[in-house]
């Protein structure tokens, strides 16, 4: 098998290996062969060859044993997996990009590892991020910064840098990520693929680096919005090991839906070609039947003070436990960034000063969650943009981390109230480079989102492209 010829999504993926036409061995091979040959992306921190064939092996086999319902009991057979390197994969290094744990070998794996792979997923590596997920650009990582596929001199979006760029550039078929205020959304924005951010409870943190234990949402990327969904029902779900994860029932679709457009997302500073993708987008649902309305989250303009308060605090309590003792290497091997946010964190928390700052902001969270509950009284889903703006430019932003933090501006609103959000891509901008909208439902409404998001690629006929190479 060419390396060009690995197939796009799941079903394509499982067709052929079940018609016989390639092995899993053989596309393991392509794979690695690819990735190899893109190197210079920086898209991955380990490659596990190894584990790769040995996990192929077993599917190869379990596909000669000719199993019924072999897709029912393994649904992801076959599929390639980057993981971000903040998920634990057992025997195989897990750095959080981070010099701090850069030798670290877990003694087990995040649930959602083990469940991807018990459903026939083969784990090809290790993505890079931004350090301990801190970034909107892939920048902060200890290991390098990773491309945009599209255009090197762009950054693919952060912290899931690496997982949305081996899924744009072909180097995994899915990958995992998390969003802690946009890291999952954003890259996929930047990158042109599909990004789900589920709802806070959904999927089990068990086994993935803490950043904000309040924000963070375990989710995934693929090609189209069925490979997200199948990810996404394989992963979520009680494992015992995460209190804030229980079964519930799912919102369903309505047969008639409607869309909220919020008047607080199309503000100056907004990138005009991304807004009027956006406005274009509505235009495609309102054309499939959908009731397109107005609406308004007045709180969102204290979104990002809010955020920057309350994700410090949490994070520079998570961080505390990496005393140099249990895990790795001593406190001085944090970056400057998570230096910076151990710092915010500890000063917002500090006696005298937490009224002020933490319980303000915890207070503020509440108007921003009742925004929301108020829109999604009259409207199933929001429409917005992802970003302000396009991807930007590699080392842009670097010596402005309040410039760099502005970019989480219309993502980390769906943290704060822990609402699911799908991001799609939705074309190009003139420069060449990926646009998108996302679509934000109330507390356990994946599935709403994935209709609406299906039915934006049925009206448009879109079809995720690959950039050369
Ligand atoms: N860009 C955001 C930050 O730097 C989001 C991070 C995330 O979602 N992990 O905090």
């Amino acid at each position: 098998m060419k390396n060009t010829n690995i197939p796009l999504t799941i079903s394509e993926t499982q067709e052929g290996l079940l018609k016989k036409r390639f092995s899993a061995t053989e596309l393991v091979d392509a794979y690695l062969g690819k990735i190899n040959k893109a190197k210079d992306l920086n898209a991955y921190i380990t490659v596990c060859e190894d584990e790769a064939y040995k996990k192929a092996g077993e599917v190869d086999r379990l596909i000669s044993d000719n199993l019924p319902f072999i897709l029912e009991n393994f649904p992801l057979l076959g599929v390639g997996i980057g993981h971000k390197d903040l998920f634990l994969t057992k025997g195989i290094r897990t750095t959080a990009a981070s010099k701090v744990l850069e030798g670290f070998i877990p003694v087990y794996s995040a649930t959602v590892v083990a469940r991807m792979e018990k459903a026939g997923g083969i784990t090809l590596g290790k993505t890079n991020c931004d350090a301990w997920a801190h970034g909107a650009s892939g920048e902060n990582s200890d290991f390098g910064p990773t491309k945009n596929p599209w255009d090197g001199k762009f950054v693919p979006g952060g912290s899931s840098s690496g997982s949305a760029a081996s899924v744009a550039a072909g180097l995994s078929l899915v990958a995992t990520g998390t969003d802690t205020g946009g890291s999952i959304r954003q890259p996929a924005n930047f990158c042109g693929v599909v990004g789900l951010k589920p709802t806070y409870g959904a999927v089990s943190r068990y086994g993935i680096v803490a950043m904000a234990s309040s924000l963070d949402s375990v989710g995934n990327f693929g090609k189209s919005v069925a490979d997200t969904e199948t990810v996404f029902n394989v992963t979520r779900g009680e494992d015992g090991r995460d209190s804030t994860v229980k079964n519930t029932e799912f919102v369903k679709p309505r047969a008639k839906m409607k869309i909220g457009i919020p008047k607080e997302y199309f503000v100056e500073g907004v990138d005009k070609e991304v807004a009027e993708s956006v406005i274009a987008a509505s235009k495609v649902f309102e054309k499939a039947g959908i009731e397109l309305t107005q609406v308004s989250l007045p709180h969102t303009k204290y979104a990002m003070s809010v955020y920057y308060i309350v994700q410090p605090a949490e994070v520079s309590s998570n961080l505390g436990r990496y005393d140099g003792i249990r895990y790795g290497n001593p406190r001085a091997d944090f970056g400057a960034e998570a230096k910076r946010r151990i710092m915010l964190g500890t000063y917002v928390l500090s006696a005298g000063y937490y009224d002020a700052f933490y319980l303000k902001a915890q207070k503020v969270r509440s108007m921003l969650i009742k925004d929301f509950e108020d829109v999604f009284d009259k409207v199933d889903a929001v429409l917005a943009p992802v970003s302000p703006t396009p991807a930007f430019e590699l080392g842009e932003k670097t010596a402005n981390p309040l410039k760099m933090y502005l970019a989480d501006i219309f993502t980390a609103p769906a943290n704060l109230a822990g609402i699911p959000g799908l991001a799609l891509p939705s074309g190009f901008n003139k420069e060449g480079l990926p646009l998108g909208f996302q679509l934000l439902g109330p507390r356990f409404s994946e599935p709403v989102l994935f209709e609406l998001g299906k039915l934006y690629e049925k009206e448009t006929d879109y079809k995720i492209v690959l950039p050369n190479l």
